[in-house]
């Protein structure tokens, strides 16, 4: 029927021929378009009120007189968050755009190496507050056919991630190695690697944490300034490029975060 939109699934049947069923989605889909706009409007309307409370909050704390220690406090409070509920409303606006594929994406070819050293440069300071250490591993020489800015977005995310998570429990910082090498399957591709030495995450949990808000220990999280919807954007973020991602994770010996991307059939030089 036109106007409505159908989920088909076919499959031949022995001797020739092949049986086609048609479900009507139309309804789902019209709910989902709904919800997604819904989180994107509301993001959008709580920037505008948030941006006001910080902005009254940090001027009362610039002033130093009449002002108690107690109520220094709660204006600390409230200006804590206020900065949390401002980076949540980001990462939903991010995300509806990135669901609703509304993000403009402009691929090109570009060098593995070129990405990865660009990301490990950007993360330099968060590195050195958490005492961690940052080193490239094995680059092949090859280009990828991505948006430049959408694999710094996803390989800064790992890269943080790593640096936050994947602390040793004995304490200290943790050691993150960040590669690329071609494969051949399922098509040409690169993959990039973000491993660190950390605590790991357990079996039940890795296959989770690329779901909206999922986090393995939410104080810790919160406590680093998380909202949960960090991988789930990465994972939109690849998979909106042609590119698949995964994790890997012993307890106790470090995770490592796989993802692909396509590999540039004409090379720039
Ligand atoms: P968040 O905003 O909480 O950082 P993410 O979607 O980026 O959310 O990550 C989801 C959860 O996965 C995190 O809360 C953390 O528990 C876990 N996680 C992510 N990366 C790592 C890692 N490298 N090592 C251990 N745990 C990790």
């Amino acid at each position: 029927v036109p106007g409505r939109i159908y989920e088909v699934n076919a499959s031949p049947m022995p001797g020739g021929g092949a049986v086609a069923v048609l479900h009507d989605v139309t309804r789902i889909e019209e709910v989902e378009r709904t919800q997604k706009d819904f989180v994107a409007n509301v993001s959008h309307e709580l920037r505008t009120p948030l941006t006001s409370i910080t902005g009254y909050v940090e001027t009362l704390l610039d002033h130093e007189a009449g002002i108690s220690p107690q109520g220094r406090e709660f204006l600390g409070t409230i200006l804590k968050n206020a900065t949390r509920m401002n980076r949540l409303t980001e990462d939903l606006l991010v995300m509806a755009r990135v669901e609703a594929a509304t993000v403009e994406l402009s691929p090109a070819p570009v060098p593995a190496d070129l990405l990865v050293r660009e990301a490990v440069a950007g993360m330099k300071g968060l590195v050195q507050e958490n005492e961690g250490v940052l080193e490239i591993g094995t680059i092949t020489d090859c280009q990828v056919f991505a948006d430049h800015d959408a694999v710094m977005q996803v390989l800064s995310n790992l890269i943080e991630n790593a640096i936050k998570y994947g602390q040793p429990k004995a304490g200290g910082g943790t050691r993150v190695v960040i590669s690329a090498r071609e494969v051949a399957a399922p098509y040409d591709a690169v993959e990039f690697s973000v491993r660190d030495f950390g605590q790991g995450i357990a079996s039940e949990h890795l296959n989770r944490i690329f779901e909206r808000f999922y986090r393995v220990d939410k104080t810790r999280s919160r406590e680093s300034g998380g909202t949960g919807l960090g991988l789930s954007i990465v994972r939109h973020m690849v998979q909106a490029q042609g590119g698949t991602i995964r994790a890997e994770s012993e307890l106790g010996e470090g995770s490592c975060f796989l993802f692909t991307l396509p590999k540039a059939l004409y090379p720039v030089h």
